[in-house]
């Protein structure tokens, strides 16, 4: 017996996910497994931005397919090998997919699966979903393919979502790859204060107060030479409009645009293009599916780095299957500090 999410398109493109577009069901799974097949607990379910496009019909990429209506949800998932059928994976192994579907209980093709090596992460698996996985990941390779940061170089850094899952080790990895100045933009006083108490952001900016242009520019007093930009929209239009000649904007995502229908990424209003255009800010689209070559040496340098204290991780933990789909609502809404993760059985 297991249980597992049915899902709802309810949405269309400008609509705003909740819980009730999924729905979650009893269902049985075959008694046997074939050759080549692994039965799997799992373990954790992660809930990720980009899932909203897979609630629309059209996802807007070619590297996402959009989740089918009354199939199983599917992402970034950890589990446990119960029984094993195939030649490179034991009862007992940790392994991981992109492609996870939202079960307790799964058979899965074990070609398919990545196995994982707890002891790179202080036994705290969950992290490969997240500082140790496509986050970590996803921070560091933008940085490093379109930041241009250069130790000793004098940069100031801005972020923001920064104190999300990708935009809090963002923060972090620029000062390690060498920006002199890192400063934050995220929507509540509680994150502003982690960001600069635990994680060395010099300073935050808590959005949804007062006047975000006159505290960027007492902040970045000398202007803004990178930028690592998760939501797009106004934050993003005020950052930009205070970016230095030849500066550079790290594209992640624009997360305040993903409830409408507008294109990806979505086109600067004409003033802001105009600065964009006659300071030479690079913004290039960057996805960090197309640095992979790069995935096993990155990974390993974001383990050292989390080993050795110099990368702090949070997680916000929703316990339960059951819960998945209000997990997803509250990270779409800002209520997560760090990575969202569900944790589905222990
Ligand atoms: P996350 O930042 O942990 O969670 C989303 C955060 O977005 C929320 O906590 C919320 O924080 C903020 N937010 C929501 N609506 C907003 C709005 N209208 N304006 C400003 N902020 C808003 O999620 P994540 O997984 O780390 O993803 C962050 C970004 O990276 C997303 O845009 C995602 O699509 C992108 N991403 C890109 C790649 C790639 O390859 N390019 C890979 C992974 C993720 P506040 O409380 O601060 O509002």
């Amino acid at each position: 017996i297991i249980y597992f999410f049915d899902f709802k398109i309810i949405l269309g493109k400008n609509g705003v996910p909740v819980a009730e577009n999924f729905r979650l069901e009893q269902s049985t799974i075959a008694d046997k497994i074939q050759v080549g097949q692994v039965r799997v607990r799992t373990l954790y379910l992660s809930v990720d931005p980009y899932m909203r496009c897979r609630m629309n019909e059209d996802t807007g990429s070619d590297y996402l397919l959009p989740w089918q209506l009354s199939e199983v949800a599917d992402g970034g998932g950890i589990g446990v090998v119960e029984e094993s059928k195939h030649d490179n994976l034991a009862k007992g192994d940790f392994v991981t997919s992109f492609n996870w579907p939202w079960q307790t209980v799964a058979i899965l093709d074990g070609s398919l699966l990545q196995k994982l090596v707890p002891q790179l992460v202080n036994g705290r698996l969950s992290y490969f979903l997240g500082a140790a996985g496509i986050t970590g990941l996803t921070a560091l390779l933008g940085i490093r393919e379109k930041g241009h940061v250069a130790a000793g170089a004098n940069q100031t850094m801005v972020v923001s979502g920064a104190a999300g899952a990708c935009g809090s080790l963002a923060g972090q990895i620029g000062r390690l790859e060498g920006c002199s100045r890192v400063v934050g933009i995220a929507g509540t006083d509680a994150k502003c204060s982690i960001l600069v108490g635990e994680m060395g952001f010099d300073a935050a900016i808590n959005y949804k107060k007062g006047n975000v242009a006159e505290q960027l520019r007492e902040l970045c007093p000398g202007g803004v030479d990178v930028y690592f930009d998760n939501v797009g929209g106004d934050i993003s239009d005020t950052v930009i409009s205070q970016m230095n000649q030849n500066s550079h904007i790290i594209l992640c995502g624009q997360i305040s645009q993903y409830n409408k229908d507008v294109p990806y990424p979505p086109p600067l209003p004409p003033d802001i293009e105009k600065i964009q255009k006659e300071r030479n800010i690079t913004r290039e689209r960057f996805l960090v599916l197309n640095y992979m070559d790069k995935q096993e040496a990155s990974v390993l340098q974001l383990c050292q780095w989390i080993q050795e204290g110099k990368l702090k991780v949070r997680e916000t933990v929703v316990e339960g299957l059951a819960n998945i789909g209000a997990a997803f609502q509250s990270m779409m809404n800002g209520g997560n500090i760090g990575k969202q993760i569900v944790s589905v059985s222990k």
